[in-house]
């Protein structure tokens, strides 16, 4: 079997600059060319997951299909790649020392000082070389959280200059990011940011074999020069990053600069086959030619940071090309929508979805957003806690239980329809305790699920303690609001439909997780398509 290769993928001058993006092109350029490819994210913070983060702190918590709560830069690589990641994808500096913490009680460093060096580092290292350890990929890219220079980033610094020196260059290489501004009162683009952040890294002992330099304009040869010159990389191991209009832009444009060779190259792996990205193209095409235009509302409570829905939005990015249709997404707050106001609001949209979402705050706001779309027959699509909020609606107005709520929100509702499900009425732990990752979910014949799916039995992700509460099965049914997905073992209601309406879906699950530019998720492709033909 041959080595696995690694890259690593670090970043400076400032974050944000999108090394998930870069490193999900050159995955993407790399799987285009028959290499087997996977993306691990190291993040330095000290939570043992983003999952008890509220979202206004780094985004969107995204969900493996294991069931781990990860970072939103694991959405990207499964969009890009079209493969599944799983909880060795993300590995945060708590998970290295609860570890480390664990084998120091269980007494596995007996009579030795536990260290920085060599045990958090043994333990960056060996979590670094687990997910290439079951043979299926020939390259792991490893993306390092934060900015180097950063305090908290050093220990994953030195452990990849650890592996650098324990494989060697040939099986090791180091992409380092970075930003070169453009000065606008001297009309300059400026290296020195670049200069200095590769400093620190040689100051940390690694020596970037490929610079991505992120910028607004074109970069000239000169600058490239330069910029290889005083970094000790070579000419054509520097590439730009110019913005673009849509990420999915990012690796054909790496791969015009043949980034993937130069990677393949200083790998000593075979450049020979050239990457088959003609889905990839269709996809862009589709995209920036849309024959329709649609105009989707998103109600939801963490609206000011909008990478807090990043996987929502993405959908539709990819449903949009499916159906040719341009989505312009609207962020709603649902704390602003009310009784006087609601319809006003709505009025402007061909579809309206209600986000996922924890606790009470702007819940009513939801509630009367999803009685809009039912009683207006505007295509509806709630997730999580928007179809939980539909289901209250319904039960409210249409079967006329007063008072009807989700007990997360009033645990004394006189008819709890949504409710703690009973192995949850035990947990006190908040971290990793939810009801997470794939379930199976068996869908009924004759329903828009199953026009979607195409398919009875699927499987998607979950992140929640509340269920319907099946008590009241009945009660809905006979008032027209049908469960049409049922999960096989547990018999929870996992999809819900309004058999009378247009086009109205509430599901239990997050379909945003596996949404892909290869496989845009089939409820949301039938979601936008029911917008198309309303307006
Ligand atoms: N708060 C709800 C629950 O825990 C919904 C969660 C969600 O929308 N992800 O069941």
């Amino acid at each position: 079997m041959a080595e696995v290769k690694y890259i690593f993928v670090t970043g400076g001058v400032t974050s944000s600059l999108g090394k998930g993006i870069i490193s999900s092109s050159v995955a993407k350029l790399l799987q285009a060319r028959g290499y087997s490819v996977t993306i691990q994210k190291l993040d330095p913070y000290i939570n043992v997951d983003p999952g008890t983060l509220n979202p206004y702190e780094h985004g969107e918590c995204f969900v493996t299909i294991d069931g781990a709560e990860t970072d939103l830069d694991l959405g990207h690589y499964e969009r890009f790649l079209n493969v599944h990641t799983t909880q060795a994808n993300n590995v945060t500096t708590g998970r290295i020392y609860q570890s480390v913490i664990n084998k120091e009680r269980r007494g596995d460093y007996l009579g030795k000082t536990v260290q920085v060096i060599p045990h958090i580092t043994d333990e960056i290292k060996r979590c670094i070389k687990l997910v290439g350890s079951d043979g299926k990929y020939d390259i792991v890219i490893t993306e390092i959280g934060g900015t180097v220079g950063d305090i908290e980033s050093l220990p994953y610094i030195e452990s990849v200059r650890q592996l650098r020196w324990e494989l060697g260059p040939k099986n090791c290489i180091v992409i380092h990011l970075t930003l070169v501004p453009y000065l606008s009162a001297s009309g300059e683009l400026k290296t020195k940011p670049t200069q200095h952040s590769v400093k620190m890294l040689l100051e940390e002992g690694i020596q970037p074999d490929i610079l991505v330099l992120r910028t607004e304009k074109d970069l000239t040869t000169d600058i490239r020069k330069k910029v290889a010159l005083f970094c000790n990389v070579e000419e054509d191991a520097v590439v730009e990053s110019v913005d673009v209009s849509t990420i999915y832009e990012v690796p054909i444009r790496m791969h015009d600069q043949k980034l993937d060779s130069t990677i393949l190259r200083k790998l000593n792996l075979s450049s020979d086959n050239e990457p088959n990205l003609n889905k990839w193209k269709d996809f862009l095409l589709k995209l920036k030619n849309p024959k329709h235009e649609v105009n989707i509302a998103l109600v939801g409570k963490y609206v000011e940071l909008p990478d807090a829905y990043k996987s929502i939005a993405e959908s539709f990015i990819h449903a949009g090309a499916a159906n040719e249709a341009s989505v312009n997404l609207t962020y709603i707050h649902s704390e602003e929508i009310n009784e006087s106001n609601y319809s006003e609001i709505l009025k402007p949209f061909d579809g309206i979805l209600v986000a996922p979402g924890f606790g009470s705050r702007g819940i009513e706001g939801k509630v009367l957003t999803a009685g809009y779309a039912r009683v207006n027959n505007i295509p509806f699509l709630g997730i999580c806690l928007g179809m939980q909020c539909a289901v209250i609606e319904f039960a409210r107005n249409v079967i006329n239980l007063e008072g009807a709520h989700s007990t997360e929100i009033n645990p004394k509702a006189k008819h709890p329809v949504i409710d703690l499900m009973e192995e949850q009425k035990s947990v006190i732990d908040k971290g990793g305790t939810m009801r997470l990752g794939g379930y199976k979910c068996e869908i009924a014949k004759n329903s828009l699920a199953y026009t979607a799916y195409g398919n009875a039995e699927i499987t998607e992700r979950h992140r929640h303690r509340y269920e319907f509460n099946n008590q009241y099965l009945n009660e809905f049914i006979n008032a027209g609001m049908i469960p049409t997905g049922i999960n096989p073992q547990s018999n929870l209601v996992e999809i819900v439909e309004i058999p009378a309406h247009k086009w109205f879906v509430g599901v239990q699950f997050h379909p945003e997780y596996s949404s892909t530019v290869m496989r845009p998720h089939p409820l949301f492709v039938e979601f936008v398509k029911a917008c198309i033909s309303d307006n």
